[in-house]
């Protein structure tokens, strides 16, 4: 067989997530010939099977290892290897692909990053928690293997478009946009009554609910300065973050001669993803076009870090270095958990975060052991605090 025609293969890790199923559907509408090597998921164990007998992947792996002996159960009579828990996502990870989604959701998907990206291949990155606790390891590791490295988030897939690799000194600024979430203006007294249900339903965007409440504390836009930090050759003072509620443009480049080179299209992660698939060429992709007399009006405004102090905290953190970002990270996987589980109020999860980095001071943090142990560190420490808040 001539090499040209041989199957890309693929791995997707965190397959039932939304960027999971939505990178499942891209791969169904494209013209290109792929072969799955691994599926994962953390716990929904019937649609990971759904999606086993759709994609015949090699390798199945359920993180939870009590919905191991399910989903044998769901896959007997299938050719796929099964494997489960931390050294079946490993595993997964580390199979040699030429093309792998990194969907899992938080600071979990950090390792079998680490993994993918040190077995080489290109590697769509849509995990930013793990740029955001790792950026530079995840940078040596790719160095090391030479790993190409994708971004998926809209804004930072965007940037990946407009911007001069090969004259970063011509560009003046990068700004991400936000839609500002479900609660842009409300006040304080609303804010202390937000439901979770209430938090989840972004207006434009379809995600899953960890991503959701971040957007609705604007926590999602401090971890994509953070990942845009890493991710693109510039300083922190040209990040520049703009309200716009229309989530139409994802993100602009400006240059030095007066020029910006903007992102547009509907909110829709199939079409990151899809760029993100075929890069450096550009497949077609079915579904809804953007028709911009149809929004008829863009509008933008500033986003204050008083009004947004997730944004204050993004800057602290990357001025302080070390392992602030972990601290960030984690103390908000833990706060955003604990109030989807009612347990505490919208209003506490930005000052769980911030009560956890005026406790916890890292300078260091190099290797996967260091980070891994900050990130322990600060979930305890979030989770004595929310204790400690009844
Ligand atoms: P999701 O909650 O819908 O899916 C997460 C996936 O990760 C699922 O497959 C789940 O089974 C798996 N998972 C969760 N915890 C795990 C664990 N402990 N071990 C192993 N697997 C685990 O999340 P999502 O919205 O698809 O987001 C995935 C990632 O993409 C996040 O980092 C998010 O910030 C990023 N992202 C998402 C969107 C979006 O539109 N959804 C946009 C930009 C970036
Ligand atoms: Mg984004």
């Amino acid at each position: 067989m001539n090499k040209q025609e041989e199957p890309r293969t693929i791995s997707i890790l965190g397959s039932t997530g939304s960027i999971g199923s939505d990178t499942i559907s891209v791969l169904q509408s494209t013209s290109t010939k792929y072969r799955v090597l691994a599926i994962t998921a953390h716990e929904s164990v019937e649609l990971l099977a759904q999606q086993a007998y759709a994609l015949e992947p090699e390798f199945v792996v359920i993180a939870n290892k009590e919905k191991y002996r399910e989903l044998k159960r769901l896959l007997s009579g299938t050719k796929s290897r099964l494997g489960a828990g931390d050294e079946g996502l490993l595993e997964a990870a580390s199979l040699k692909t030429n093309w792998t989604m990194a969907a899992i959701v938080g600071a979990a998907g950090l390792k079998p990053v680490l993994t993918t990206i040190a077995h080489g291949g290109t590697v769509a990155l849509a995990n930013k928690e793990s740029l955001v606790c790792a950026g530079e390891l995840l940078a040596c590791e790719a160095k090391k293997s030479g790993a190409t490295l994708l971004p998926v988030d809209s804004e930072h897939n965007g940037v990946f478009q407009s911007f001069d690799f090969n004259n970063p000194e011509s560009v003046e600024k990068i700004y991400l946009t936000a839609s500002g979430g479900p609660f842009l203006d409300c006040n304080k007294d609303d804010l202390q009554r937000v439901t979770p249900e209430q938090a989840v339903k972004h207006p434009n965007w379809d995600m899953g609910p960890k991503i959701s409440v971040d957007s609705a504390t604007m926590m999602n836009k401090a971890l994509e300065v953070i990942e845009a930090f890493h991710l693109f050759p510039i300083n922190i003072n040209q990040i520049s973050v703009l309200i716009h509620p229309e989530s139409i443009i994802h993100s602009m480049v400006s240059y030095w001669d007066g020029s910006f080179l903007a992102h547009l299209g509907n909110p829709d992660m199939k079409i990151p993803i899809a760029y993100a698939l075929s890069w450096p060429r550009r497949m077609p992709l079915r579904g809804s076009r953007l028709d911009i007399t149809d929004v008829g009006k863009l509008t933008f405004r500033r986003a204050s870090q008083q009004q947004f102090p997730a944004l204050r905290l993004a800057n602290e953190v990357l001025e302080e270095g070390g392992g602030s970002a972990i601290v960030m990270n984690a103390a908000n996987e833990v706060a955003v958990q604990a109030f989807l589980q009612y347990e505490i109020s919208f209003l506490s999860i930005l000052k769980i975060v911030e009560a956890s980095l005026a406790r916890i001071q890292y300078n260091k943090a190099d290797s996967i052991e260091e980070i891994m142990s900050i990130d322990n560190e600060a979930r305890r420490m979030a989770r004595n605090l929310i204790a400690a808040l009844d």
